[in-house]
């Protein structure tokens, strides 16, 4: 009350100077009042049921019906998830919904939106009711222009908060939820969601609560195959044919040492169960999405089928399975929120992303879900990027974690100078470092393993949330190996103009080299991609149509005003190949030979010589001296073999 008087009085004694004034009139800001009640911990009186009819894969429409219990009559407002974990941005896909009905008895409802926050929804519930219906259509993107196709005609990525709304005004751990699913005919779905009662083609569950529903997506298709890891760990994969799912029994068992591994660093499980969730598919939008107990997943059709041509993909896996340690387990503290509408802050995404993206090549290493060789080739193409990414020297990696708010993850014009979301990898060479110094100042005694441990591992099968902040980190680190882990960190990953991250290859008995081969990471992405990757010669990356892209700020492709989205025609009047632009290159080596390129841009063609004599270039890690090859102690197995 007294803040309202307070404003009505400012805004009397702005007139008499709006009317005296000679310049160009001057509005003042209408008050917004603040109207979405704010989450309390407090159990929300009685369980919502959501019914979510899927069976509509020709449009991708999914059909939803919900009721809310409501204690009374008045305003009710109904949120639809906006800040989501995992992707640490407001990225609820609020577009797609339509068709909002609200009714009671029968009786539609009167609602509004409120101008201020469109992912809430005001409605009005009249004296007497119970509870309120509501039902929507989520209308899920049917071309990738749209969205993320969720829905193909052999599989569908079912994730709750597309589907449903939640009240406003409670912790959403405290708003009990009931769901029943209708899958297509003669598909099969998997969730790590309890009490699973299967009724033909439909699957209801026990209640849980709308924060453990959220964490909980389903991935169904019709060709469904599943296996047993151990550890109360499945494997559930869906495929685009069934012919992907032919896999072979190593390829399991290296799953299964996967998981061997990750516990066995860990120490306990933050988990009773664990689902991960796999769609080997051209045609759903790719996902690698972490929760608590599950994961969503998506790699080639050809992940077992093609084995050694997908080494360098085998690292997701790993990936999102520390992350129910080491994110949703162990959350940093302002990243943690109690509903979906409360903003999150990313600035610990260097632990959660980038001590993950660490942890996700040592397991893939210990295990055998990939080479060694491939490991140390992904860790040197990283390297090598920030050897000579210049954003490094006005951003600091701390100052990344803000880029999925930020940026979305769109694409940018000149994104070596913008930097992205660099804590996953300049992260993960960063916590590198860190463990080759444990290592090596304690003799090989203690590792990031047993940092690992003692604050990731926690109480066998708590799958709670337990946060953490910097000082939290910086303890646990000190707890191990005495050092100066603050000054280690700020010096690192919050002030910009770092020197390239290479100081833990270099403990490791490596340095960074160039040849003029590709690593096998970088020669098997390129593959994969039908891209050739030039980052580090001509400046810029070439796409399977000869479209530049990846524009390296200051390298020769920029400095020759070629930009993302320039076609290179022809290399020295012939069309374009990448034997034509790689011979090219070669030729140039004798220091007086330009790379001559036809350029298009806009119906507008350009010849251009590049006084580039450097050589083909890629980023490789090499052994140094006969010294310890600390990656092999690193890369080595610890669990029973
Ligand atoms: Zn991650």
């Amino acid at each position: 009350m007294k803040k309202q008087l307070l404003v009505a009085t400012a805004l009397i004694a702005a007139i008499p100077a709006a009317f005296a004034q000679t310049g160009n009139s001057r509005p003042q800001p209408v008050v917004q009042p603040h109207v979405v009640p704010l989450p309390a911990d407090k159990p929300y009186p009685g369980t919502m049921q959501l019914k979510v009819d899927a069976t509509d894969v020709a449009r991708g429409i999914f059909r939803v019906r919900q009721t809310i219990p409501v204690a009374k009559p008045g305003k009710l407002t109904l949120l639809y998830p906006e800040w989501l974990p995992g992707k640490h941005a407001p990225r609820g896909a609020i577009a797609e919904m339509a068709g909002f009905k609200p009714s009671a008895g029968g009786k539609p409802l009167s609602w509004t939106r409120q101008p201020t926050d469109v992912y809430a929804f005001d409605v009005d519930v009249p004296a007497g009711v119970k509870s309120i219906d509501v039902t929507f259509d989520f209308l899920s993107p049917t071309r990738s222009s749209e969205g993320r196709v969720v829905v193909t005609p052999a599989m569908m990525n079912l994730q709750w908060e597309q589907v449903s709304l939640y009240p406003a005004g409670y912790f959403t751990r405290q708003i009990p939820v009931q769901l029943e699913v209708t899958l297509p005919d003669g598909w099969t779905g998997a969730a790590a969601l309890d009490g699973l009662k299967i009724s033909g083609n439909r699957y209801s569950f026990a209640p849980t609560n709308y924060e453990v529903l959220v964490d909980s997506p389903m991935f169904a298709g019709r060709h469904f195959r599943k296996w047993d890891l151990g550890q109360n760990v499945t494997l559930n994969v869906v495929a685009d044919e069934a012919k992907y799912l032919d896999a072979r029994p190593d390829h399991i068992a290296r799953h299964a040492a996967l998981v061997s591994e990750t516990v066995a660093l860990f120490g306990s499980r933050p988990f009773d169960r664990y689902e991960f969730l796999l769609a080997l598919t051209d045609e759903l939008g790719g996902i690698g999405l972490e929760h608590h107990r599950s994961s969503e997943n998506s790699r080639s059709p050809d992940y077992f089928t093609q084995w050694d041509e997908n080494d360098h993909i085998r690292g997701l896996l790993p990936h999102e399975l520390v992350h129910s340690w080491n994110g949703k387990y162990r959350r940093p503290d302002k990243l943690w929120t109690p509903d979906f509408r409360t903003p999150m802050q990313g600035n610990l995404l260097w632990v959660y992303e980038g001590q993950t993206s660490y942890w996700d090549l040592v397991l893939a290493g210990r295990s055998g879900m990939q080479s060694k060789d491939m490991v140390l080739a992904e860790w040197a193409t990283h390297a090598g990027f920030y050897s000579v990414q210049p954003g490094r020297e006005w951003r600091a990696v701390e100052d990344t974690t803000l880029d999925p708010v930020i940026a979305a993850r769109k694409p940018k014009p000149f994104a070596s100078w913008a930097r992205g979301e660099d804590y996953y990898n300049e992260g993960s060479l960063t916590w590198l470092e860190a463990d080759l110094l444990i290592r090596q100042a304690t003799n090989d005694a203690k590792s990031l393993d047993d940092f690992a441990r003692a604050f990731f591992g926690g109480r066998e099968g708590d799958w709670g949330q337990h946060a953490y902040d910097f000082d939290d980190v910086v303890a646990a680190l000190n707890a191990v190996h005495p050092h100066d882990w603050a000054g280690f960190l700020r010096q690192r990953l919050q002030m910009p103009g770092q020197v390239a991250p290479v100081a833990g290859i270099e403990r490791a008995g490596y340095r960074l080299a160039w040849r003029d081969a590709p690593n096998v990471y970088d020669r098997d992405r390129m593959a994969q991609a039908k891209n050739y990757d030039l980052t580090h010669s001509l400046g810029m990356t070439i796409d399977k149509d000869g479209i530049a892209g990846a524009i390296l700020w200051d390298s020769p492709a920029f400095k020759a005003d070629i930009v993302n989205g320039t076609k290179i025609v022809a290399v020295d009047g012939t069309s374009y190949s990448k034997d034509r632009l790689e011979a090219a290159i070669r030729a140039a080596t004798d220091g007086k030979t330009p790379v001559r390129l036809l350029v298009e841009r806009g119906g507008r063609y350009r010849q251009i010589d590049l006084a580039y004599h450097g050589g083909l270039r890629w980023p490789h890690l090499e052994k140094v001296g006969s010294g310890p090859d600390w990656f092999d102690r690193l890369l080595a197995p610890r669990r029973q073999l």
